[in-house]
């Protein structure tokens, strides 16, 4: 059913970079033959699944939206993928995203834009669009997704779904190709909050291939989306996210979801998390210098691209011309910013600086949750926007990010979880609910007591 949905709508929606039809079916046979051979199966086996290409898979191709990966086959696959095997789940195709997981609106993919469903004019955030648009437009009942700056929660609350950041080391990154090491963080999506727990549960916990993995006993998601009450829960609404900037619509449903919350048993408090202002320079600093590290492997020797190489040039010819072919211009910007912020004279002025915004940053969460039980904000200051409208404009796309950041620089557990349609346009809010490191049942406990 959902290969024929694909079939439907993905040439207005383009969720999907690689469709494995028939793997999928082999899949779902290979999971039955388990099941029939008595094999003890978890919830999700035999689900559909999308996944963001930017894990490794040795059945699918892997581009993480990029033409310098075009044509490479991992030879492993990462963690992620291994346990959605394991688990039983089918693996529809990997899904859209911008190169690298560089953007918020997927118009940075090699491969053309991901269309959000809905409003096909509208961007389906981003960089994992291609995940949340496929799931709201019903192409897949599940999708994975990875979260540095925002890619979980912004593509989630644009479409209407729901999508969870876990604590950072909560899931592995082994098999992810790296953006930015110290922030990226694989997470779910769903169109329930359970089925985002379910899924969470699948893929996530200690895996011995991630040194950054946390190898600590973490309260089940599971249980906590099931009990779903807020009832004598202290709630703090993030003082800096609000006002100026923000769309009317989304405001109003926000302010919704603290009256949801009060009727329901919460209280709820005003916090002020005066760092979080800084958060978004701090992040812009952090994020492309240890992206230009971590590009620094597309050499034109080790993967896919090889532009230029006849015999007549050196090797560091090859890789200057295979670079500049292979990578996109929102890559090379984050390659030069990166290399600028690192290097020597300007390396404390700014990526110092950036890291102690970052102990701030955690600082204010640390204070802030000596009283509180999560923090609340808008997950976006405005709903989709057109495709093409901030697509010329660096800072404007990055405000996307605003209120999400925060939690990817102090390495908490983060969750969008929809909250209505916003009166000016129509299209889905989103209600991030932000939990303290290792508390993610926080997060699915409250989503579930307000999703709608
Ligand atoms: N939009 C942010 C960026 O462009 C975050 C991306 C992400 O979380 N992968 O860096």
């Amino acid at each position: 059913a959902h290969l024929d949905r694909i079939a439907e709508v993905e040439d207005r929606v383009h969720a999907f970079l690689h469709v494995g039809a028939e793997s999928a079916l082999a899949q779902a046979a290979a999971v039955d033959a388990r099941r029939a051979a008595g094999e003890e199966l978890g919830p999700l086996a035999g689900v559909p699944i999308a996944h963001k290409d930017v894990f490794t898979t040795t059945d699918m191709p892997t581009t993480a939206g990029s033409k310098i990966l075009e044509g490479w086959r991992p030879p492993y696959d990462a963690t992620v993928t291994r346990r959605l095997r394991e688990a039983g789940l089918v693996i529809l195709g990997k899904t859209n995203l911008d190169e690298f997981a560089m953007g918020s609106s997927t118009e940075n993919s090699a491969y053309g834009p991901t269309h959000n469903p809905w409003d096909l004019t509208r961007i389906p955030g981003g960089s994992s669009g291609g995940a949340s648009a496929s799931v709201a437009a019903y192409e897949a009942p599940l999708s994975t997704g990875t979260d540095t700056g925002g890619s979980i929660r912004q593509p989630a609350a644009v479409t209407g779904i729901v999508g969870m950041k876990p604590t950072y080391g909560g899931s592995s990154r082994y098999g992810l190709i790296a953006f930015a090491s110290s922030l990226d963080t694989p997470g779910p999506f769903a169109r329930n909050v359970l089925d985002a727990a379910l899924l969470h549960e699948a893929f996530s916990g200690h895996d011995p291939m991630d040194s950054t993995s946390i190898d600590q006993p973490v309260p089940s998601v599971v249980e906590a989306a099931r009990q779903g009450d807020v009832a004598g829960l202290t709630v703090g609404v993030v003082k800096e996210f609000g006002g100026d900037g923000y769309q009317p619509g989304v405001l109003a449903r926000f302010q919704e979801a603290v009256e949801l919350l009060e009727s329901l048993g919460a209280k709820v408090v005003e916090v002020s998390c005066p760092s979080f202002t800084y958060a978004l320079p701090a992040y812009y600093l952090i994020a492309p210098s240890e992206c230009s590290s971590n590009l620094a492997r597309f050499d034109a020797m080790r993967y896919g691209l090889r532009v230029g190489d006849d015999g007549t040039r050196s090797a560091e010819e090859v890789m200057a011309l295979t670079r500049a072919a292979g990578f996109g211009p929102e890559v090379k910007r984050r390659i030069m910013l990166g290399t600028y912020a690192l290097s020597s004279g300007y390396y404390d002025a700014y990526y110092g600086s950036a890291q102690k915004v970052r102990t701030l940053i955690s600082r204010d969460f640390d204070a802030a949750f000596q009283h509180v039980d999560v923090l609340i904000s808008p997950t976006t200051p405005t709903t989709a926007f057109p495709i093409g409208e901030r697509a010329d404009d660096p800072m404007a796309m990055y405000l996307a990010d605003l209120c999400t950041i925060p939690s990817n620089l102090a390495g908490n557990a983060a969750l969008s979880v929809p909250c209505g349609l916003a009166d000016e346009d129509g299209l889905p809010v989103g209600l991030q609910i932000m939990a303290p490191v290792l508390g993610d049942d926080r997060c699915y406990r409250v989503g579930a007591a307000v999703e709608r």
